[in-house]
């Protein structure tokens, strides 16, 4: 079965902006798998692997781990029998060598057409968001204390597992994490532009809203 075009995604856009909460919401919906490479390196560090022991101080430091390491993680998820019917791509790539090498992964793998979602919404909107940010150690559900009514420490209220805040959710490394978005992630956009697949979603609504926003430019695109 050859997967539906418009569930090949790659949500695109700086950190805070959304994209792992609309990840979730949209692969649950359409039952395809959600790969966030941030996701994947927190477990690895979790578990204490070889890549998690490199990769916890480059994430605390707010940087980006290195271009080969990321390209063969992300290979091997695309290349897993459960992506055939499509998937979301969550935090990569990341810089220009990493698209170009998920160009050619796709090509590869005979994946002609895809869809990068680009998010985005103000700059100090997402400092704000990532200060308020818990997430659950269990199912990775994202929460903003000021308006979920959570703290770190309280059970999830999904699941029961512990919330906690991300070591680099402090401001000093969410800023550095900007920063390094404007210099080495946000030159990828221009390159997709390019390709002319890129979509545009303002990330500055409710999760409901831009979810919705979503949902309907996928409809009007298949
Ligand atoms: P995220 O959960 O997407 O915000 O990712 C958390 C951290 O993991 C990033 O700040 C990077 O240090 C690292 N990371 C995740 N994805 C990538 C990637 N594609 N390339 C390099 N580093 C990454």
């Amino acid at each position: 079965m050859t997967a539906h075009p418009m569930l090949r995604l790659i949500f695109f856009g700086p950190p805070g902006v959304g994209k792992g909460t609309q990840a979730k919401i949209i692969a649950k919906r359409f039952n395809i798998p959600h790969i966030s490479t941030g996701d994947m390196l927190r477990t690895a560090v979790a578990k204490g692997t070889e890549l998690g022991r490199k990769a916890k101080e480059i994430i605390d430091a707010g940087q980006l781990v290195p271009d080969d390491i990321m390209v063969g993680i992300v290979r091997e998820a695309l290349a897993a029998p459960e992506t055939a019917g499509g998937f979301i791509l969550d935090g990569f790539p990341r810089t220009v060598p990493q698209a170009q090498a998920l160009s050619k992964i796709f090509s590869e793998l005979r994946i002609g057409r895809y869809r990068v979602v680009e998010f985005d919404a103000d700059r100090e909107e997402l400092v704000r968001r990532l200060s308020q940010r818990v997430v659950c150690r269990t199912d990775g559900k994202i929460y903003t204390m000021a308006t979920d009514g959570v703290v770190p420490g309280m059970p999830c209220p999904d699941c029961g597992g512990e919330l906690y805040q991300r070591d680099d959710d402090k401001e000093e490394t969410v800023r550095r994490r900007l920063t390094v978005y404007e210099q080495q992630t946000a030159p990828v956009l221009d390159y997709y532009k390019k390709l002319k697949v890129a979509l545009y979603v303002d990330g500055s609504g409710s999760v409901v809203e831009v979810s919705r926003q979503i949902t309907m430019m996928l409809s009007e695109e298949s």
